[in-house]
């Protein structure tokens, strides 16, 4: 009997071709591979990457139930811009921008508009221009001539608010934080408005220690300056992180559009709306806040639907994700989890606090999130040394420096999202802890290995 040389694809799989051989990383490969080798080289090599769910730096979700999995892996083909073709999935976007209006508590007399973007930053290109346009056609009906379009925030703003102000010609004008408050005075940013700012932007959730910013301190503030002044300045409050904590677990707390000078709010579902990457909303409390020529019309079901976006074709599942989430959580469902994280989050820290050589920035009480800076000056170790001796185990905790101004100190943060439970909490705390023991061993000597911060 002769031996039958077997067809390639019963080989075992790591004896094929492909596999034995390097892979073309730089140029299109001239022949084809069969699909399971593909799909297996590139698995592994995303094995190099570690675990996300043991990524502490990311505030974007890492985790869902398998069922939405399913369903969004059943409507990936989906487009979110073909309003006409997938009509049911341009009814159940509108549907989450009620839901979210609602969270936020717009009326509904005032005509409340709003849209769904990849993320909060395509949300906050879309509410600057806004207030851009907004802002020009006052000055062109007062006749004056050109003038430089302001804005004022924080210096611990998200980055991409920067981005914004470059993209777009808008001057930032940044108040400073101190060596023990690390979010806005109200009476800074009032200090540098005047009549070309085109809007004052608040954190709900600030990005370097999770705090709240004061935000009903400001409005109250710049009630009384546009009364003075007869300027009619806006907020915009920057909820990326809190917009789906807030209203679960700080249901008093006003920030949102209760308070009448907040006209925008943009927030990312695929943070504490628990959807993966690739969804975010941004809302007005009346489309009187939206300029008209910002607003483009797509056919849907024989008549139009208007749509406010910087890119055209985006997966539709992530709003599908995100509904999923809505319609099997619910409001209860949401409050626990959020709840949940918060409580995981202040036994972290107080719990890293008892270790005696940490002091808090932050508790995790206002988003899940906290920070803590090492308390001795001259500490035998840094917090990046600690960030570089964690990832020994696996987690991924970011250290960084704040803000200018306060740039000199250095804290690491850890964010807490869904599917982080306490047993994780307490691996992470023996970890930290043997961390420790090695750092305040004798014979060791810092490497201070600083590693980028991660928003
Ligand atoms: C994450 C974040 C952003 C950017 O949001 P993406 O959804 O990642 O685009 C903006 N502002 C704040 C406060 C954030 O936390």
């Amino acid at each position: 009997m002769h031996k039958v040389e077997k067809k390639s694809d019963s080989l075992p799989l790591y004896t094929r071709a492909p596999m034995a051989e390097p892979i073309p990383k730089y140029k299109i490969p001239e022949e084809s591979m069969a699909p399971d080798i593909a799909y297996e080289l590139i698995h592994d090599e995303l094995m190099l990457e570690g675990n996300a769910r043991l990524n502490l730096a990311t505030f974007v979700t890492t985790r869902m139930d398998s069922q939405a999995e399913k369903l969004m892996n059943e409507t990936f083909n989906k487009n979110m811009i073909d309003k006409d073709e997938y009509p049911v999935t341009a009814d159940i976007e509108k549907r989450c921008i009620n839901i979210i209006s609602h969270l936020f508590h717009a009326q509904p007399d005032e005509n409340p508009m709003g849209v769904s973007t990849l993320g909060s930053s395509e949300a906050v290109m879309l509410a600057g221009l806004a207030f851009k346009k907004r802002w020009q056609r006052g000055l062109k009906k007062s006749g004056k001539t050109a003038a430089v379009p302001n804005m004022v925030m924080g210096s611990n703003v998200q980055v991409v608010w920067e981005k914004f102000c470059r993209y777009w010609d808008v001057e930032p004008r940044y108040v400073s934080m101190s060596p023990d408050r690390y979010v806005i005075d109200p009476d800074d940013i009032i200090a540098n408005i005047d009549e070309n700012t085109i809007a004052v932007v608040a954190t709900l959730g600030t990005t370097y220690t999770g705090q709240f910013e004061p935000i009903k301190a400001l409005h109250d503030k710049l009630e009384v300056y546009n009364k003075e002044h007869g300027t009619e300045v806006t907020i915009h409050v920057d909820a990326a992180s809190g917009g789906f904590v807030a209203p679960f677990i700080h249901p008093d707390l006003e920030w949102d559009f209760r308070l009448p000078l907040v006209t925008s709010i943009n927030v990312s579902g695929h943070k504490y709306g628990l959807v993966y990457p690739g969804v975010g909303w941004v809302l007005w409390r009346s489309k009187n806040f939206l300029p008209d020529e910002l607003v483009f019309r797509v056919n849907y079901l024989g008549g139009d639907m208007p749509t406010f976006t910087l890119n055209f074709s985006r997966p539709g599942n992530q709003v599908l994700g995100q509904y999923y989430n809505f319609l099997r959580l619910g409001h209860d469902g949401y409050k626990r989890i959020m709840t949940q994280l918060r409580d995981t989050a202040s036994y972290l820290a107080d719990s890293i606090e008892k270790m005696g050589y940490f002091q808090l920035l932050s508790h995790g009480d206002d988003i899940p999130v906290f920070a803590f800076k090492l308390k001795d000056p001259n500490s035998p170790f840094t917090v990046f040394d600690l960030s570089t001796k964690m990832r020994e185990w696996g987690w991924q905790v970011p250290a960084y420096a704040m803000p200018p101004d306060i740039e000199n100190i250095n804290i690491l943060r850890i964010v807490i999202r869904e599917g982080f439970s306490r047993d994780m909490a307490d691996q992470l705390l023996v970890h930290i802890q043997e961390a420790l023991n090695y750092f305040l061993k004798p014979s060791y000597v810092s490497t201070d290995q600083k590693v980028a911060f991660s928003h």
